[in-house]
């Protein structure tokens, strides 16, 4: 079969690629297209990754095959699937932390979503694929695992109503960000360079700003000088950190959904400590959040139109990274055929 495959640093192109085939308890899936995730963006060009690899673990696919003991799937089910599935029984898992228990990244998706085909391990049949009802187009439906990973962060940066919170970046996951905080009664501002993306965030419910002066003001306004309960970091890396301790409100947060390469943060000891502030951050999501997450996209109470702005087949997922990169594309949808 065909993959794009991952073949060195910043290098992804069109290979041949074993096709995988279901055994106990698993499903084969031909893949109908997988979300371009800024994690596969990152790990294409750091290096990270020893090559050749397939990356993608947004995926929607049709059931082509499903393995001995498989009762809940049939073939021709379309599937939304991801990729990492914890034991559920670990310390880390009993503490709330199943995105670092020790199986979580062992179970994964084979090869991955930029691939014809895939095979979904058993954990990953039982507790992370859902069937996609029919009113649900692929794109919304590859939106599952962000807007889950969205779920947990919107968590575990502990908002209530009432609340005043400050989103930075208005790309794909920024607007799920801020259509989850509305969710919980949250008002959101939020920043991005880009004046599209402005707009979309204003469109899902944020007080939208180019500058971070002006969202500053703004949150010092609304909040007689006190600043934002949290903020919430989708971009931007270390160099939002400063900003965001300035208009962060006294014991307020900074959550990071954002890693960056060999980043360090510019935290002064002395303003955590005396300010009482909490830094978290998510990375990952869990089953429960998953199932969440579907029934949230499913039952249209959040909204995607607008964030899948580019279809690319496997043969230009380099195009692909190159277009979000250079924040041309919110987000791409690579469809599971070869070109
Ligand atoms: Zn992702
Ligand atoms: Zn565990």
């Amino acid at each position: 079969m065909n993959a794009a495959v991952y073949l060195g640093p910043g290098v992804v192109a069109l290979r041949e690629w074993p096709r995988p085939s279901a055994g106990p308890g698993e499903l084969l899936l031909k893949v109908r297209g997988c979300g371009l995730c800024g994690s596969d963006i990152a790990k294409i060009r750091s290096g990270r990754v020893t090559p050749p690899a397939v990356f993608g673990h947004e995926v929607v696919g049709d059931v082509s095959e499903v393995g001995p003991g498989v009762s809940a799937f049939e073939v021709g089910d379309r599937l939304v699937v991801a990729h990492h599935v914890p034991c559920f029984a670990c310390h880390y898992c009993r503490r709330g932390s199943p995105s670092m228990c020790r199986s979580f990244k062992t179970v994964n998706l084979d090869p991955g979503g930029f691939a014809e085909y895939l095979r979904v391990p058993a954990p990953n049949v039982q507790h992370a694929a859902f069937r996609v009802p029919k009113e649900l187009s692929d794109e919304a439906a590859s939106f599952t695992e962000p807007l889950a990973c969205s779920l947990r962060a919107v968590r575990r940066a502990q908002v209530i109503a009432g609340d005043l919170a400050w989103v930075v970046g208005l790309g794909s996951v920024g607007c799920l960000f801020v259509q989850l905080l509305r969710r919980c009664g949250v008002t959101v501002l939020a920043s991005d360079p880009v004046p599209a993306r402005l707009a979309l965030g204003k469109r899902f419910g944020a007080e939208v700003f180019r500058s971070e002066e002006a969202l500053g003001e703004r949150a010092r306004d609304l909040t007689g000088g006190r600043g934002v309960d949290v903020v919430l970091v989708t971009a931007g890396g270390r160099s939002v950190l400063p900003g965001a301790v300035s208009v962060v409100r006294d014991g307020g947060a900074v959550h990071y959904f954002a890693g960056g390469e060999g980043e360090d943060l510019p935290l002064p000891l002395d303003q955590l400590y005396h300010r009482e502030l909490t830094v978290t951050a998510t990375y990952s999501s869990s089953p429960a959040e998953l199932a969440e997450a579907f029934d949230l996209l499913a039952k249209g109470q959040i909204q995607v139109d607008g964030l899948m702005t580019h279809r690319l087949p496997l043969s230009r997922v380099a195009e692909g990274v190159a277009l979000m990169v250079e924040r041309q594309a919110v987000k791409v949808f690579v469809t599971g055929e070869p070109s």
